[in-house]
């Protein structure tokens, strides 16, 4: 130190945890000194006359200094000083607390421990520390003792204004009030806490004394509480103190109250982390603020820097209070709840896939709900964001993690967890945030970010790559892509599915260079991973390593979270691997029904279905020698079988044709050819000539109209090879199938009828139909017309339909009741010109013999005489005012069956069942007596039709009741009267309409 320094002649070492002004006071009394005559020798200023400024605000050289000066070495006042250090809390208002046995013990010297406001007792001795001097009640020791006069140790230096002496009292002397054991305690905690803290550097000791001062204060405020009858039980006959309301700080308080808020703030911070939790619950019960996370009565600065175990049980014991999503934010259902931090979810967010990995969204996803899987495990995943980041924090991230995913998306997540009956959301938000702090503590062997920014979202594999890959795994790789950019049908799918495996991409963002185009789309997709067999998913795996090393990122394929995560908790999902795989297999792979199927069985989501589908195996499937694996793999065999001795013995040697090669080794011949050619071998030509000549065969094909197949039987080799030939050479191909027929071709000389021509030209069979024409308008109907032809009456009905289509007018009339078919005036010129001898030669061209129809005349007679000659009007009634109706056989047992149940009312599906009769005769019947007015109708009523309603169905058609008039039973009873007459006719009537 400085050498000018005065050194005081007397020396006084400092006793174990002595507080610095004792020391003071000592050297001065040893120098027949007051204290505050010492402090300039000393090199202290006046106002450290402050005992509190003296201990809190020496500054390090002063100490030096005082050590020179007390002829002491240096770090002789070392324990005193860093003794202050220690000292957390001092007594409001400076002063200090003691125990008169101590005191007296250590020769009046004061201890630095008894100025904490935590010192409530001496545990040496098991007594209260006194708070004053008994005398005068005064607080002592708050400034160095001024005046001239030597002090005695242990006594009180109170002196009051504007008199000569001090108070005096020995407070060595003094009893004191033996401490309760809840005190001793008390006090045994505090000081293991300081000592942890200062002597071992234990973080969470020293944490929980800063957190102490709020959480004293804090529990003062409880109001359910009486403090001071407590302290007043510890201590019978206590002055009461009062308790000072200061602004988050802790109220001037006597030991004994200490003491017993001490107890209490044990339990709420101390070892036991339940029983803490259970505490803080009682205490805030009751007591909830409006924002509901802070303690009510603390003060919000003191709280938001709280860091130790009080935020963690008050939050922990009001998690049930909060909502979902603040459950989650500060982790309230786990020990390890906290009050967010700001930048926690950012990097985590790296290590998180847009999809949550498959393991926990089988674990995750309600085995029965309506959750469309994709967005669940996207919403699912954004969720891990969440605990500890602050809300601002979170809203930000979620926005930019996965587009789609709004906030909406979590809290509805987060609230139908809490509707399923079973598993709790708790569990489910423990889990969230057992993975976040998983994430948070080991990381991830994944950097999704780094792979999301990274690997393209284009060409993950090539057409070629995945079509070998594809085949080697007995898989159709599907379309090939029509150039060399877009990837289609399953090769899409590969990709999609590669990307998925890779960054755990959720393709259902809006605008994602694999997005699905529409739901069938995306259908197609889920299928196509459904079908996924395992030796192709491993070598789509292999793929996706081979990408992760040629981008050198040294990652493994997949990974995620320890399922151990989960242990304890009940969740509302299941693992894939515990479902039942015998009955996914026999539903889903053998007798390859829908996924939906299996997971309605098994009662779990589609999802969790799917989920275990990838690891199940199934078989390969039987591919047809010409389908893509196959051939691939055929011609994956090509090199080591189509070698050039193999050529060299059976082709040339043993003289056989590629034909037969290609029989029997199942390549096909231009692979053969192909082959041969690259070892050299020398193919022998085939039989045919090649055709080079596109003139020639422009005048074949087009000139003479010859069919590519009766060229090539011209030239003795096949079709294919002509139409090869007219591809090569540029010739126009005709139109195709029968459209290059002659017939269609053809045009009729331009002289002819236009009718006749629009109903021949350009379409196969027209002379046919003319000459069906022909005969049919010999008959009186049509029907008669198909008996004679032998064919049924419809094919006539669309023939000639046909025929009136290509004339483009009608050309006949159908017969009506009493009236046989005739042409039209179109039909019969038409008729005309098919009698000229010149078309009567064409037509017998054209058609095939057994067409022809020589007419028999007297067929046609007695067709002619079988049909009826109109019939005349039946004469009406005279009496009965009702029309008269021409009654038929059928008609009759209509009336006679009316007549037997006329008492009531019935409707046409009654009726044909009595009359087993056709139901469109009977309503036509029925609906012509009706309009006669035989009969009336009523159409029946709303509550009749719907009380005839089966459940589950509509009521189906509303029925008409009928019901006999008066007249018409009258005008019924005389047809039946006068049918026996007419009997004979009637029936010849009956049996022709009858058919
Ligand atoms: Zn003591
Ligand atoms: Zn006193």
């Amino acid at each position: 130190m400085t050498g000018d320094v005065n050194t005081v002649p007397l020396r006084a070492a400092p006793i174990d945890g002595e507080s610095v002004d004792s020391w003071i006071e000592e050297l001065a009394r040893r120098h027949r000194l007051s204290p505050s005559q010492l402090l300039p020798a000393l090199g202290l200023p006046e106002r450290a006359r402050s005992i509190h400024r003296l201990i809190k605000a020496t500054p390090e050289e002063s100490w030096r200094r005082m050590e020179c000066v007390a002829g002491m070495p240096e770090g002789g006042l070392r324990s005193v000083q860093l003794a202050g250090q220690a000292m957390r809390m001092t007594l409001v208002g400076g002063g200090t607390r003691f125990c008169p046995v101590c005191l007296g013990e250590n020769g009046g010297r004061w201890l630095l421990a008894w100025r904490s406001n935590w010192a409530v007792a001496c545990t040496r001795h098991r007594l209260l520390l006194l708070d004053s001097c008994p005398s005068c009640a005064r607080t002592l020791r708050v400034y160095l003792p001024g005046g001239t006069e030597e002090l005695p140790p242990g006594t009180c230096a109170y002196q009051p204004q504007h008199r000569s002496t001090r108070c005096g009292t020995d407070l060595a002397a003094l009893s004191g009030i033996p401490a309760p054991q809840v005190a001793l305690e008390a006090q045994d905690w505090i000081d293991g806490l300081q000592r942890d803290a200062d002597r071992n550097g234990d973080l969470d000791s020293a944490i929980t004394l800063d957190e102490l001062p709020a959480v004293a204060y804090w529990l003062m405020g409880h109001e359910g509480t009486d403090w001071q009858a407590r302290a007043a039980e510890l201590a019978p006959g206590r002055a009461r103190t009062t308790l000072l309301v200061l602004n988050g700080r802790l109220p001037k308080a006597d030991a004994p109250l200490v003491a017993v808020v001490l107890d209490m703030a044990r339990t709420v911070l101390g070892a036991d982390h339940e029983a803490g939790v259970a505490a803080v619950r009682e205490l805030s019960s009751g007591r909830r603020t409006r924002t509901g996370v802070v303690p009510a009565g603390m003060n919000f600065h003191r709280w938001k820097t709280m860091k130790g175990p009080f935020p963690n049980r008050f939050l922990q014991s009001i998690d049930t209070d909060m909502t979902p999503m603040d459950r989650l934010r500060f982790k309230s259902p786990t020990p390890q709840a906290g009050k967010p931090g700001n930048r926690t979810a950012e990097t985590r967010g790296r290590h998180i896939p847009h999809l949550i990995w498959p393991d926990w969204a089988g674990l995750l996803l309600p085995l029965r709900s309506g959750f469309r899987s994709e967005l669940f495990r996207a919403t699912a995943a954004t969720c891990l964001l969440i605990p500890g980041s602050s809300e601002r924090a979170y809203r930000d991230l979620t926005t930019h993690f996965n587009r789609r995913v709004t906030s909406a998306h979590l809290s509805v997540l987060l609230q139908s967890f809490g509707d399923l009956p079973e598993s709790g959301l708790t569990d489910v938000l423990a889990a969230f945030c057992r993975i976040a702090d998983y994430l948070d503590t080991c990381g991830s062997p994944i950097d999704y970010q780094r792979r999301r920014e990274r690997i393209p979202a284009h060409s993950l594999i090539t057409w070629p790559q995945w079509r070998d890959l594809a085949c080697e795994a007995g898989f159709h790789p599907g379309k090939s892509p029509r150039d060399d950019q877009t990837a289609r049908g399953r090769h899409l799918h590969a990709q999609r599915h590669l990307l998925q495996l890779l960054t755990g991409a959720d393709l259902g963002v809006d605008g994602h260079r694999f997005g699905f185009t529409g739901s069938s789309d995306h259908s197609r997709y889920v299928t196509f991973t459904h079908q996924l067999t395992l030796p192709l998913r491993s070598a789509l795996a292999g793929h996706a390593q081979r990408i992760l090393d040629d981008l050198e990122i040294d990652e493994p394929v997949t990974w995620s979270p320890p399922l151990d995560l989960a242990h304890g908790l009940t969740l509302p999902g299941a693992l894939p691997s515990t479902l039942d795989t015998t009955t996914i297999r026999r539903i889903v792979i053998e007798d390859q029904r829908p996924v939906s199927e299996a997971a309605e069985v098994l009662g779990v989501h589609v999802e969790h279905v799917a989920l275990a589908l990838q690891h199940l195996d199934r078989p390969e499937r039987d591919w047809s020698p010409r389908a893509l694996p196959q051939s691939w793999k055929r011609r994956q065999a090509m090199p080591r079988i189509a070698t050039r001795d193999f050529f060299e013995h059976e082709y040339v040697g043993a003289n056989r044709t590629l034909h037969d090669l290609a029989a029997e080794t199942g390549f096909s011949r231009s692979l053969l050819a192909q082959a041969a050619r690259s070892h050299k071998i020398p193919l022998n030509k085939g039989k045919a000539p090649a055709i080079n000549d596109p003139a020639w065969l422009r005048d074949q094909y087009h000139g003479q109209r010859k069919s590519t197949s009766t060229i090539a039987e011209e030239l003795g080799t096949t079709q294919m090879t002509v139409n090869n030939a007219l591809h090569r050479l540029g010739v126009t191909p005709r139109p195709p199938g029968i459209h290059s027929s002659e017939q269609m071709i053809n045009r009729l000389d331009g002289r002819l009828a236009k009718d006749i021509r629009a109903a021949v030209e350009g379409s196969l069979g027209g002379w046919e139909r003319l000459h069906r024409f022909q005969i049919a308008m010999v008959f009186p109907t049509l029907k008669a017309a198909a008996e004679h032809l032998g064919i049924p009456p419809r094919t006539l009905v669309v023939q000639f339909q046909r025929l009136e289509r290509d004339i483009g007018a009608e050309i006949f009339v159908r017969s009506t009741g009493g009236t046989p078919q005739q042409p039209t005036k179109r039909g019969r010129r038409l008729l005309d010109h098919l009698e000229k001898p010149h078309i009567r030669s064409q037509m017998a061209k054209s058609i095939a013999d057994h067409e022809l129809d020589r007419l028999a005349e007297h067929q046609a007679a007695a067709a002619q005489q079988q049909f009826p000659r109109p019939r005349r009007s039946v004469s009406p009634f005279t009496e009965i005012p009702v029309t008269r109706l021409r009654i038929t056989a059928a008609m009759l047992a209509l009336l006679k069956d009316l007549m037997t149940h006329s008492d009531g009312e019935c409707y046409g599906a009654l009726v044909i069942d009595r009359l087993k009769r056709d139901p469109g005769n009977i309503y036509e019947q029925l609906h012509r007596l009706q309009a006669a007015g035989w009969i009336t109708n009523r159409v029946e009523d709303d509550a009749s039709w719907n009380s005839r309603a089966t459940p589950g169905r509509g009521p189906g058609r509303r029925r008409t009741y009928y019901r006999l008039t008066s007249a018409g039973r009258d005008a019924i009873l005389h047809e039946i009267a006068r049918w026996p007459t007419r009997r004979r006719t009637r029936e010849r009537a009956q049996s022709r309409t009858d058919g």
